[in-house]
């Protein structure tokens, strides 16, 4: 099962600890995780195996999004900043429709992101 992780900047920290407290989940065999370069790197940083894309605003989250479509990734979990603007803006909407499109789980904040990790 592959996991896809992003968060923006406001949210990293807030990553990192989810990251943290769901260890035993998310370091499985049979899980594998995704993210942008940025969020990828902290992931890293805090012991995780992470296949990194580029940094969000160079394109990291339409190629999540790719993914998605292509039918290789399982699970989106997208700690969104709501209260900041963003200049990929567009490559986030193509990602949460494509979820939609492709009936892919996604949150879009920590306390979905608990519960989906709580459905596997
Ligand atoms: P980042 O990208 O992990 O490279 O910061 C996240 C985003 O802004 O979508």
């Amino acid at each position: 099962m592959e996991i896809a992780i992003i968060a923006h900047d406001g949210k990293k920290a807030e990553m990192v600890k989810f990251l943290n407290e769901h260890k035993a989940i998310l370091q499985q065999k049979d899980i594998t995780l995704v993210s942008t370069g940025t969020t990828g790197e902290k992931a890293i940083k805090a012991g995780f195996e992470v296949n990194s894309q580029l940094s969000g605003p160079l394109g990291g989250d339409a190629q999540i999004a790719a993914r998605v479509a292509e039918g290789k990734c399982d699970m989106v979990l997208f700690f969104r900043d709501p209260l900041e603007k963003h200049p990929h803006e567009p490559d986030v909407l193509m990602l949460m429709r494509l979820c939609d499109v492709h009936n892919v789980p996604l949150a879009t904040n920590p306390a979905t992101a608990v519960l989906l990790i709580k459905a596997i």
